[in-house]
This record gives C-alpha cells, structure tokens and sequence, in this order.
C-alpha cells in the first residue's frame, strides 16, 4: 500500500524559511591580504555587525560570505584566516605560493566568489566596512551596476603622494579613454553582470580601475574619508607607486608611443629644413666650418631621444612578450 506522509504547519514553516534564505542574494566581500596578521582580528571584528545588519535590512536583506586572498604573506597571515574559518561558516581563504601583488589577489578574488554581488575592500580598515550597508542601499535602490568610493580626503596623504596621484589621474585620463574619477579606490561594489565583464578580459597584467571604467556600466561615485591604519603599515612604496603607474599608463594607452613617433616626424621635417638653409648658405656665402658644439649637440640630443622611445616601445613590448606566455597571474598553494 502507498505511504501517505503528512505535511505538519512547522514542516511547511520550515521549507519557507529554507526557501527564503535561498532566495536571498549573496554578497561575497574580497579582502587581499598581504602581511596583515595584526589587523585582521580587528577587521573581522568590525565585519560581524555588517554581516548582521544586512542580513536583517528591511529593504534589501542579503548573506555574505568573506573570501580572505593571502597573497603570499610572510608572517602568520594564513594561520589567522585558517582559524577564521574554523570558527566563522561563511569565511573561505584562498592561499597564494608567493606574493604576486594586489591586482592578481583582486582577480582570484573574483574568480573563486559565489555571490550574485562583491565588494572589494582593503583589510586594513581604510575602505571603512561600516560603508558596506550604504552602499547595497544604494546600489539596490538606485538601480546601480556598481557603486565606487573614492577618497575624498587627500590633504590627510603626503605631499608627494597627494600631488603625484592627483597628477597621475589626469594624465591617465588624458592619455587614454578612460575618465576614472580622481581619488578613485578599488573600494568598490558590483553586481554579478559587472564581474563577469571583467573577468572576461582576459589580459593578466591588469590595472583594476582601468578595467572596472573600461567596461562601462552604471556606477555611482560616493566620496568617502580613508580611515587610519589601526595595526600594520602600508606596502606601497613611492618607487611602488610611480612604478604602477607606468604600468596603469601603458596598459590602457597607445598615446607614448604616437608621441614617439609625431616628435619623431618633428625632427625629420626641423633637420631637412636646417639642411636645405645650410646648404643655401654654403652656396651663396660659403661657409668655414664652424657650429660644432651645435652638432654634438644635436647629436646627444638626437641619440637621447631615439634611446629614450626605443625605452618606451621596449616597455610595450615587453608587455606583449608577458601576455603571449600566458603565465598565469597567480599560483593559489591553499584554499578552503
Ligand atoms: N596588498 C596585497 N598585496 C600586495 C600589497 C598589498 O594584497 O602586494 C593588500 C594589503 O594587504 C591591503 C591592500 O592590498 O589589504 C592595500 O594595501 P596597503 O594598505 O599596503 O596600501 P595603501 O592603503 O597604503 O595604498
Ligand atoms: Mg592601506
């Protein structure tokens, strides 16, 4: 005889609330982490009442998860994740062989999340985590693809670091088709549409926020104040930064070397003059020799010149010769 089986009001309860939970979306928080042991305890701490408070938000309630990216840390980094997730369900570390820098900690990130969304923040603290829930509202509510912080509290930074970012943003600007608002952080949430467009460019020597304005969407710009570093110090160098910045320039601009060659054109077109004048000037005048120290001069001048866009096209290539070996970005040693 067939099994009847009764289906009692707290079982149905039941199957709504699993139902329900499923059907919230999940947010997926990435943290690169190099050499953060001190303040990672701090971070998580100040992520709980987020976690907390967006899942009971009454509009848009949502899970998280928090995928730590250790990249390649020397200190005790990844015990510390390790005994996260042991104590904390929705953490997941991933585990890098060695350090191969933010940018290739960002894509693991991104590339091993669930979410529907992500959010990306330093674990330093700096990218405040209290601003997570702001951001999902708006993010939600305004109908936004992405919604981006940028700092907007420069005259706390050096004064080097200050005027060279700035300087940086405009030239960036300028130099490529990009319009990345200056200050901009990779302090930055998006929804799943917009995390798939930017893991399907496939280049691995990658300037995050070159990507995330090259492939468009409805972002939203939200000033924020860069919080101080409670434990731990920066890893970014001024060699560090003017040296990403380079490598920011050359990967979304061909500007350096159609200037190569327009000062290229210049020249030929100032020498062929000088020569017809010169020879001109021999025939009517004639001429004792004379004006060396302008020739070895235009001669230094000259060589420095061609040296300096041999440089600049080494560096494209260079770049090319990087992508055609399609070494991966990164080699992920652990992962739970
Ligand atoms: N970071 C990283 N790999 C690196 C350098 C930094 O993953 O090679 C991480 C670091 O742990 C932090 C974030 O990137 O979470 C920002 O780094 P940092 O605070 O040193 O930079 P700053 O805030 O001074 O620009
Ligand atoms: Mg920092």
């Amino acid at each position: 005889m067939e099994q009847i089986t009764f289906i009692t009001p707290s079982d149905t309860e039941e199957n709504l609330n699993i139902n329900t939970e499923k059907a919230l979306p999940l947010l997926s928080v990435i943290v690169p982490c190099y050499n953060e042991e001190e303040v990672l305890p701090i971070f998580m701490e100040s992520m709980l009442p987020i976690e907390k408070s967006l899942e009971s938000s009454a509009d848009f309630p949502c899970r998280t998860e928090i995928l730590f990216v250790d990249d390649g840390s020397g200190d005790s980094t990844i015990e510390v994740l390790r005994s996260f997730t042991e104590k904390y369900e929705n953490v997941k570390y991933i585990s890098f062989s060695k350090n191969f820098g933010k940018e290739a900690a960002i894509l693991a990130g991104l590339k091993n999340i669930e979410g529907d969304f992500c959010v990306l923040l330093d674990a330093d603290l700096q990218h405040p985590p209290a601003l997570i829930p702001e951001m999902w509202q708006k993010l939600n509510s305004g109908g936004y693809d992405s919604v981006a912080m940028y700092r907007n509290n420069r005259k706390k930074e050096g004064f080097f670091r200050r005027h060279f970012s700035s300087f940086f943003f405009r030239l960036l600007n300028k130099l490529s088709k990009l319009n990345i608002v200056n200050g901009a952080t990779d302090f930055r949430m998006m929804n799943r549409m917009m995390i798939d467009a930017v893991l399907s460019l496939p280049e691995s020597n990658r300037f995050s926020k070159g990507i995330f304005c090259w492939v468009g969407f409805n972002t939203l710009w939200m000033p924020f104040e860069t919080a101080e570093r409670p434990a731990g110090k920066s890893k970014w160098s001024s060699g560090k930064l003017v040296s990403y910045s380079f490598d920011a320039i050359l990967s979304f601009s061909e500007t350096p070397l159609k200037i190569c060659s327009w000062i290229g054109i210049i020249f030929c077109l100032v020498s062929f003059l000088l020569g017809i004048y010169h020879l001109v000037k021999t025939i009517i005048f004639g001429d004792p020799v004379a004006g060396f120290p302008t020739l070895y001069l235009m001669m230094l001048l000259m060589g420095g010149i061609v040296l300096l866009f041999l440089g600049i096209i080494g560096q494209y290539l260079a770049r090319i010769y990087l992508e055609i070996k399609q070494r991966p970005p990164y080699i992920i040693k652990e992962k739970k």
